[in-house]
């Protein structure tokens, strides 16, 4: 029990860091002050003893112990995609180092490099989890809270805790591995308390407030940017669960024709159908659920997102095509040019 207060209460790395937990009472009181009809569900046990809220809280702990005791050990980490990476540049487009730009430029380029790309990445990534028949089943663990808490960020089945984790080594080591053979080993990351500086800086601003009742908004232009907690409550709910996959940044939602703006989604139901909710209301229902197939099953909401199969298909293929082109015409661009020996 003390190391799950360390781990996750005391870790800046986490979302539920006691600061960023500190930062969201206070904007949710801000909140409040000017939404007096908003108090009565926040302060009441209904809210804090509801089942869905319950649910969360044990689930927070079984599925803790299957991240450290079964998922941590197979994955493998940044370091080793960083230097498989390296290699791999290293092989086919021979030595180069940069010398064209500061110290603290390189820093800033990598921090920026770091959060764009691990929120492309994750944006992806959760598409395909509402895209794919076989992916949403284990997804539906997270939309089944009828209620959101902060806790409910936790509400994750292991596989996609899983996939994440792949996801996380592979986006994070190869633009390390990319970095290190432009600008050579000697470079760091721009952090606050050892945190990206940027995913700091949104924590601080309210991200915990996304898994909450606190409908808050942004301004109509900036939810195009940034995703909002109201925007990712309209997520959550039954009507626009196919509607902002962002996690930090609204820009992917707004290019790739997902985004869903909170003045344009009114009153939501959160979770999912009554009849998809049904085994997924226990901590067992949770964890294997997903994984016993029946002949027949409730797809309905699945058909509903077949339109992004197509998407998913064409999408990837072309990103996979555009990066071979890409390489080609990089190697022979740099073919001889200044800093290659
Ligand atoms: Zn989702
Ligand atoms: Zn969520």
């Amino acid at each position: 029990m003390d190391n799950l207060f360390y781990e996750y209460i005391l870790n800046p790395s986490k979302r539920i860091y006691w600061l960023y937990i500190l930062s969201s009472i206070l904007i949710s009181l801000v909140y409040l002050y000017f939404h007096k009809n908003e108090r009565k569900l926040i302060f009441s046990k209904k809210y804090w003893l509801h089942k869905s809220t319950r649910l969360d809280f044990y689930y927070f702990f079984i599925s803790h112990f299957i991240k450290v005791l079964i998922l941590l050990p197979m994955l493998f980490g940044v370091k080793e995609v960083a230097i498989f990476t390296y290699r791999i540049l290293l092989k086919n487009f021979g030595f180069y180092l940069n010398v064209d730009f500061t110290y603290g430029q390189i820093i800033l380029f990598y921090t920026l490099a770091i959060f764009i790309f691990s929120d492309l990445s994750r944006y992806f990534l959760h598409r395909l989890l509402h895209t794919n028949k076989f992916l949403w089943r284990f997804h539906k663990v997270h939309h089944s809270a009828k209620i959101l808490n902060p806790l409910t960020f936790y509400r994750v089945h292991p596989l996609e805790n899983f996939l994440f984790g792949l996801r996380y080594s592979l986006v994070i080591g190869i633009v390390t591995g990319v970095f290190i053979y432009f600008f050579g080993a000697k470079f760091n990351i721009y952090s606050i308390f050892g945190v990206n500086i940027f995913l700091f800086i949104f924590s601080i601003l309210g991200t915990n407030l996304r898994h909450s009742p606190i409908k808050l908004s942004y301004l109509k232009y900036l939810e195009y940017i940034f995703i909002s907690p109201r925007q990712h409550q309209i997520h959550h709910s039954v009507k626009f669960y196919n509607k902002n996959f962002g996690g930090y940044l609204a820009i992917w939602d707004t290019l790739f024709g997902s985004l869903k703006l909170s003045s344009e989604a009114k009153i939501i139901k959160l979770g999912l159908r009554k009849k998809e909710m049904k085994n997924y209301e226990t901590v067992g229902g949770l964890l294997f659920s997903p994984l016993i197939f029946k002949r027949k099953e409730n797809n309905e909401k699945y058909k509903e997102c077949k339109d992004y199969k197509k998407f998913n298909f064409m999408y990837f293929r072309n990103i996979f095509v555009k990066c071979l082109h890409l390489c080609k015409s990089i190697k022979n661009r740099f073919k001889g040019a200044k800093g290659f020996r």
